[in-house]
This record gives structure tokens, sequence and C-alpha cells, in this order.
């Protein structure tokens, strides 16, 4: 599909995997240990609704191909979700061997073991339906909820193009989830699987300006928005745009497809988020001298998750809580260091800063994580799309909006969630585009 360059081997090379993939007795082994349970709490917790003993099973009894069509056939995305999904809060979480205080089964292993093999194979993903229909669907945006709904629609037949202002699909899977999670060649790799479907893929378009929303409207039955979310927020203090301030989704989009390579002296990342951590693990990974995290509340306010925040502190990153960043310093061009004020929580609960408690952090490079901003400027061209708090308003069943010529899932939607959810939310809609079509169109 997209070939990848000697500096993204490198990168590659040098984050390594997270949790290494089963070996196959390994593998075989663990599968035996499922129980097979009738309700399957691991199923209903997957939010695609993955059928977890039936894959399982399958890797016991050898059928590696079976396991993974029953994967894909709940999630187009089930490899890359094998490795970036939350599983100690969503299908492990609810794993039945906690109650026999057992280890949970590694589901998202097993998820893997199966999904490599079916790519190692080269397997191609079935249709669902021989017949070629001539609707034409638009998908804004190559993330996970598009790339889901593309797939869903594209088996049924229907003629779908998917547009992105990037030069590689896979949104936040491409660019902006860490290389030791989901690296680079893995995420295009799981796409070309959608693109052997028929899917068909214009990148480097931005919507709105090589491309108006009113020639998307008139060629196209139906529009998909998975756009996700913007930029993210900027760092709106004294020296906050000094080139040295890099945020940290283009941090990780540049050292994931090999513009950056490494990075010298001392790091501070603000943010208490997934990214924040992703960011500050890459920046040590790089050869970060140092990496602080710096967030203005507490550890138990943090938005990451607890094993997130436990791996960032076994890479090395330092945590520097209740510290509110008020200026970034700099002697010329090198950035020098970051001032910070220190902030108190009061009994109510309120956040207040402490008089004349500024510090200083010797830093060269500052990264901040500190949120995404909704793609406002893009949503108001697409006509009488109602939004809500900068989300787009949607049924929640079928994902149509208050224009039943559009539809919408994912990051766009729901605020920001995991991957996991992106491609729920896609296949769920793709399926009720594609019915709302079937009833309009006999
Ligand atoms: Fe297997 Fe655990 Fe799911 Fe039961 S809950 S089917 S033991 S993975």
């Amino acid at each position: 599909m997209r070939k990848i360059t000697p500096q993204v081997a490198e990168i590659v090379e040098r984050f390594p995997d997270l949790h290494p993939p089963f070996a196959a007795q390994a593998a075989v082994v663990e599968s035996n240990r499922c129980l097979n349970c009738f309700d399957a709490p691991c199923t209903a917790a997957c939010p695609t609704h993955i059928d977890v003993p039936r894959f399982i099973k399958k890797i016991a009894t050898g059928n590696l191909r079976g396991s993974a069509l029953s994967i894909l056939d709940a999630n187009v995305l089930g490899a890359s979700c094998s490795r970036v999904c939350p599983v100690q809060v969503l299908c492990e979480g609810a794993c039945v061997m906690h109650r026999y205080n057992k280890q949970p089964i590694a589901i998202g292993r097993l998820q893997r073991f199966a999904m490599d093999a079916f790519y190692a194979s080269d397997g191609v993903l079935p249709r669902k339906n021989a017949e070629e229909r001539p609707q034409k669907i638009a998908c804004l945006g190559a993330g996970p909820a598009s790339l889901a709904a593309a797939a869903e629609l594209r088996q049924r037949g229907y003629q779908v193009t998917v547009f992105d202002k990037h030069p590689l699909p896979g949104g936040l899977n491409t660019y902006g989830v860490a290389e030791y999670k989901l690296p680079l060649p893995d995420s295009l790799r799981e796409i070309k699987l959608i693109e052997d479907l028929g899917v068909r893929f214009r990148f480097g378009v931005e919507i709105g300006r090589e491309l108006s929303i009113d020639e998307i409207e008139s060629q196209f039955d139906v529009i998909f928005l998975g756009i996700g979310l913007g930029v993210m927020h900027t760092l709106d203090i004294p020296g906050g745009n000094h080139p040295g301030v890099i945020d940290a989704l283009q941090f990780i989009a540049d050292y994931k497809t090999g513009r950056t390579t490494g990075i010298h002296g001392k790091a501070v990342v603000i943010g208490a988020g997934n990214t924040a951590i992703d960011a500050a693990n890459a920046a040590m990974r790089l050869g970060a001298k140092s990496v602080t995290l710096l967030y203005r509340r507490t550890l138990g306010h943090m938005s990451a998750f607890d094993f997130e925040y436990e791996h960032a502190k076994l890479e090395g990153v330092t945590f520097h809580w209740l510290a509110q960043p008020v200026a970034v310093h700099a002697n010329e061009d090198a950035l020098s260091s970051i001032e910070c004020m220190r902030m108190e929580i009061a009994a109510d609960g309120s956040l207040h800063s402490v008089a004349d408690s500024n510090f200083h952090i010797d830093c060269n490079i500052v990264i901040p994580a500190i949120g995404q901003s909704p793609l406002l400027d893009l949503l108001a061209q697409c006509s009488e799309v109602r939004l809500v708090n900068g989300r787009v308003a949607v049924d929640r069943a079928t994902g149509q909006t208050s224009n039943p010529k559009y539809y919408a899932g994912g990051d766009c939607v729901n605020g920001g969630r995991e991957v996991v959810d992106a491609v729920a939310d896609g296949k769920r809609v793709g399926i009720a585009i594609a019915r709302s079509l079937e009833a309009t169109h006999v």
C-alpha cells in the first residue's frame, strides 16, 4: 500500500513492543484456560462485542483463520484494538477469572495472536453481499470511525470514498498512538484490508479547501463525518508559541513518521491524559535526559489510566503535581526553563494558586497535551448539522444528524474516547446507513 521509509523502520526498531506477542504454544495454553462462559461478560464489556469465547476456542483448536474472521466480523480494526485497547478496564477487567482470584485471560494478547497470523497469511476480508450497489457514500476523515463505517458499507456493495487531509490513513492509530503500542506499519497493514475491499481513499484533501462541502454534498448520497477532533489547545502563556513548544500530537506524529528521530536535553510534558503519558514515554525513549510531567491537580484527578501512569514511572518519567505553568523562558533561540506556580486544592475541591510560589524547571523542549478543540470551521460548513457543545448531535441508535444526509461517529460525537469506541460507532452507523439506503432504494 505505502512504502515504509528507513526513518520509520528505525523508529519501529527503537520502540519495541510493550507486550510482546504470544508464541504459538503459549497462545494455545492460554486459550485453554478460558472457561467459555455462556454469558461471556468479556464480550459484553467490549464496545464492538467481539465474541471472545468463540475466537479463543478457535485458537485452542488451531483454527487461526476462523478465529481472526470471528474478530473481524465484529471489529474490522481487531488488530489495532488488540494492541491499544485498555483491556484492563474492558474485556479483561470483566473476565470471570477475577472472581476466582486468578489472572484474567489475556484476551488482548490472544486477539493479537490470531490477527497477526491472519495478516501473516495475507488473509482477506469477505464481502457480506456480492451485489454492487450504485449509492455513493463519502467518509470524511480516515480514522477508526470512518474506516469501520467504510468497511461495513463496502462489504454490502456500496461505493465508498474516504477523504483525509493527511498523506496516510488511520487517524490517531497511525499518527497519535505511541509506537510501542501500535507501530505505524501495522496500522497501515490493517487499513490495506479495507482498501482491498474496494474502498477508495483520497489523501491530502482538506475538505473546505481543496474540495468544498458543496461538491461533496452534490456528488454523494450520504456523508459520514468521522473527522475526530481538531488541533490541540495551544499553551496560552508568555513564551507558549516558542518553536521549542511542540504539541503532543504533533510530537508523536513527527517521531512515528520519522521526522524526529531523537531529542536532546530535558523535556517537560504538560497534561495528565493518556496522550500526555504517550508523549512523555516517547520523549524518554527518544533520548531525553529527563522527562517531567506537570499537572496542576493531583494523581487522583489524572485522566490517564492507572496502568499508563505505572508504566510511565517505569520508563523513568517524573511527575510533578499541583504545578501550573505560567511562562516559558528562552535564551535566544533555545528554551531554558518553564516557570510554574504552585497550586492547592481547597476543601470544596476548587483549585487555587499559592501566592509567591513561582519556581523554574530547566528544560529544552515543552510538550503540551492539554486537550483538543472541535473542528468547528469544517462543521459549520456542513449544512444544517446541529452541534451541542462543539460536538455533532446525533440520533444515538443510527448516528444520523439533524441533516438526514449526514451521519457521524467517533470523537467528533463523543468528544474523544478510545479507538474501540470509534470503531463501534463507525460499525453501528455504517449498518444504519445501509439499512436506510436499502429502505429507500428497493
Ligand atoms: Fe473466557 Fe474470561 Fe470471557 Fe469467561 S469471561 S469467556 S473465562 S475470557
